[in-house]
């Protein structure tokens, strides 16, 4: 017998894992040892600044949100041991449900027990074989992975690109009113916001359904932190908003909400919601006493738009290739070359800058790149810091690739 076997297909992983293990620091094993506050670490034995963490309001040491913590383990326990269809139903998770149709001001809200749980719930649950999904290029692997779950046809859009989701709904013909148009509303890589206003304008056209994965939004964006859709005025035309508890509010679990009352019925028909153990009393309570302060601290938000707006002229008057056009929480540096990324991530690493590299296959347009999430809870000198930084390590190295390519 010859042939590859089962486990070959390790191999090329292995090699990668090596190749990184020979610069002596792999990117996905850096362990941050100790937490001195919600932008600070120690890594390595080091203080590092966190500049990579999504924790855009900083909530994950709040006083409030350790203490509804702590009252629920002491109240409930560690853990539900069970899904919600089972014996894992606890009033707390009924009442995070509707505290989040309410934040949102819609009907029905429903939670899952991660981020990922709710991506691929409510898609395995929504779509079905014979219906279409248009999925942005750019979407996370959650979002594709839901569609893949669902058996519907997927077809991809460039990202962004209301032309090519257009010319896809006009080739559907009928079959658009089975179609469900999924984007973000902040895309978690470059920094960039959907153009939800055209898109909500294509779906009514052509009678689609629209989803919006607002992960990195909630808390961040609009009046009231709804996220995107609130920002661009178009709540009314998203059929449902999904997102995660894992960022901004500082916990763990995923969430959508609806005016569509088939969002109850959803319940008993998703594998992802009925085949896993529910969320822990004690996470339940800290998100929604983190949904609470969103509510509350509006100047949280205001706090994270003063950094991530400094950070921004910085970044741009040191001429970095960012990721996006406009000051955003999420600001990427991109580098032509995968080797240029990677000594710049360790530069600020030895620095005292933690930031998340990403290099393809992972990054999303196969671009090597930087990035940074901004936190309202980074102080003025913090955030200057990550500019000294980025202007000792990357703005060097940026420099040089732009003169060899104006030489070129
Ligand atoms: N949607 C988006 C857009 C995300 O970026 C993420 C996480 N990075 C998720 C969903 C999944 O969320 P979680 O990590 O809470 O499972």
């Amino acid at each position: 017998m010859s042939g590859p076997g089962l486990l070959d297909k390790f191999a090329p992983v292995a090699a990668i894992r090596d190749a990184l293990a020979a610069t002596g620091r792999n990117p996905t094993g850096l362990v941050t040892e100790r937490l001195i506050s919600p932008t600070l670490g120690i890594i390595e034995g080091r203080e590092t600044i966190l500049a990579g963490t999504n924790n855009y309001l900083g909530l994950t040491f709040d006083p409030a949100c350790i203490a509804a913590g702590k009252a629920a383990l002491d109240t409930f326990g560690t853990g539900t041991t069970g899904s919600r269809m089972a014996n894992g139903s606890f009033a707390s998770h009924q009442a995070l449900e509707a505290d989040m149709a309410a934040f949102y001001g819609q009907t029905y809200g429903m939670v899952f027990t991660t981020g990922y749980a709710a991506n691929l719930g409510i898609l395995s649950a929504l779509l079905g074989p014979g219906d279409a999904v248009l999925l942005d290029a750019d979407a996370h692997a959650s979002l594709y992975d839901g569609c893949r779950m669902s058996g519907a046809q997927i077809f991809r859009f460039r990202h962004n690109d209301t032309a090519g989701l257009e010319s896809r709904l006009r080739r559907l013909g009928e079959q658009s009113r089975r179609a469900l148009i999924v984007v973000e509303g902040l895309y978690s890589v470059f920094g960039d916001v959907a153009p939800l206003a055209e898109i909500c304008r294509l779906k009514h056209e052509y009678g689609a359904y629209l989803l919006v994965d607002e992960a990195h939004s909630l808390g961040v964006y609009g009046a009231t932190g709804r996220g995107v859709a609130q920002a661009q005025g178009v709540e009314d035309s998203v059929d449902f908003t999904v997102g995660t508890f894992s960022k901004s509010l500082g916990a763990t679990g995923g969430y959508c909400v609806s005016n569509n009352p088939v969002l109850q019925l959803v319940r008993y028909t998703s594998r992802p919601f009925i085949f896993t153990a529910s969320a822990s009393p004690s996470v339940v309570a800290t998100a929604r006493e983190a949904l609470n302060q969103v509510s509350n601290r509006p100047q949280l938000r205001e706090q994270l738009w003063r950094n991530a707006k400094r950070l921004y002229a910085a970044f741009q008057d040191m001429g970095l290739n960012l990721g996006c056009t406009v000051p955003s929480p999420v600001l990427a540096v991109r580098f032509s070359q995968r080797d240029e990324a990677f000594a710049c991530w360790q530069g600020l690493v030895e620095a005292g800058v933690y930031t998340n590299l990403m290099v393809p296959p992972a990054s999303p347009d196969g671009s090597s790149l930087l990035r940074v999430s901004v936190s309202a809870a980074h102080t003025p000198e913090q955030v200057e810091q990550i500019i000294a930084a980025f202007a000792k390590v990357v703005m060097p190295v940026q420099q040089r690739a732009a003169e060899s390519v104006s030489a070129a």
